[in-house]
């Protein structure tokens, strides 16, 4: 488990430590290479230690391979552990033909695993389950053929809804939802992310090359890298204000009071049940509020209230998932994972900007 204590391995001198002891919480986090073998290995690597002056550090596997450093052939750093492995091959086969409709015993041929194990695996990695991850991928089909003009109808067939207003039902809160940060901690993903001031404060954006896959809000820049770090530590994680720069103009807006949806592709793991909770913050509608018993009733569990409100402290999406739009039963604030002040504010943005839609 990491721990808050952990290194994030940001130093090359924390990178050679981590080499010398062959410690294997490095693993993902970068990859080193040794100028006289030409090889490149994980920080685990059980083959003898090379000379420091030799060594060179890379955040992937792919910039050690585009200096020309063949992988080892020891720890195979290019290669996933077994289950990961598992788990992309079973995507890579749903990714082949989105337009199929392939049931768990199909898809448990295809990847040589039993129904059973690659339902439990795939939904513990992936977040969501086979069935899930293929209606997501058709909503991807569906937003690529309207971007592309294709009229509705057309679209919503390619795509292998059955008619427009189950589309309708199931795309709204599924468009740009592609859950590929799921290799745990972000290993051999490469994460960028910038930081930026907006009238609530210090904003952090984080995105892998499928989507926003992080927005926190906090008083201290540093402090919301540190937390990036912790929750990718085995991401390559490059700061790069220029490719973040739409997604921030897109949060100043909304934080202003100028822009009342996002258009942003996110690319977020979660729960069967938080994606069922995330789906239904999706749909309250701008300058509205539902209670967390009104979630909890929607997603078909009018029991599990303090689950639902779980859900909401786990968004790691501010705004892009708007969990500020759940409140308690008699009207409070209740609690917000970027502060109560700023779930006020954005509120109060919210209703001054649509008064004519205000729930009565
Ligand atoms: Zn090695």
């Amino acid at each position: 488990m990491k721990t808050a204590t952990d290194p994030i391995f940001t130093t090359d001198e924390s990178r050679w430590q981590a080499v010398v002891e062959r410690d294997d919480r490095a693993d993902g986090a970068f990859f080193f290479a040794v100028r006289t073998t030409g090889v490149f290995c994980r920080p685990s690597c059980a083959s003898r230690a090379p000379r420091r002056e030799n060594v060179e550090f890379f955040p992937t596997t792919a910039a050690a391979e585009a200096a020309g450093y063949r992988p080892c052939k020891r720890c195979q750093p290019t290669s996933l552990p077994r289950e990961l492995a598992i788990v992309e091959r079973a995507c890579k086969v749903l990714d082949a033909d989105p337009q199929r409709r392939m049931t768990l015993a199909q898809l448990s041929d295809a990847v040589h695993v039993s129904p059973f194990h690659l339902q439990r695996l795939f939904s513990r990695i992936v977040g969501v389950s086979p069935r899930q991850y293929q209606a997501a991928q058709r909503a991807g089909v569906l937003r690529d053929a309207l971007q592309h003009g294709h009229d509705v109808t057309r679209a919503t067939h390619d795509a292998g809804f059955g008619s427009p207003s189950r589309m309708y039902e199931a795309v709204p809160a599924e468009l740009g939802m592609t859950p590929s940060a799921y290799k745990r901690q972000g290993a051999g993903l490469t994460v960028r992310y910038a930081t930026a001031d907006t009238p609530l404060g210090v904003v952090l954006v984080a995105a892998t090359d499928k989507g926003v896959c992080k927005i926190a809000f906090g008083d201290d820049a540093d402090a919301l890298v540190d937390q990036l770090g912790h929750d990718f530590a085995r991401a390559g994680r490059v700061e790069d204000a220029a490719k973040m720069e739409p997604f921030i103009a897109q949060i100043r807006a909304y934080v202003q009071g100028t822009r009342e949806r996002f258009d942003l592709p996110l690319d977020i793991g979660a729960t069967a049940f938080q994606r069922r909770v995330w789906e239904a913050l999706r749909r309250i509608p701008y300058g509205q509020t539902r209670s967390y018993t009104e979630i909890a009733e929607s997603v078909g569990s009018p029991r599990a209230v303090r689950a639902v409100a779980n859900a909401c402290a786990s968004n790691p999406v501010a705004l892009a998932i708007p969990c500020h739009r759940v409140i308690g039963k008699d009207g409070a604030i209740a609690g917000y994972r970027w502060g109560r002040s700023r779930k006020e504010a954005l509120l109060e943005t919210e209703r001054s900007h649509n008064p004519t839609d205000k729930v009565a």
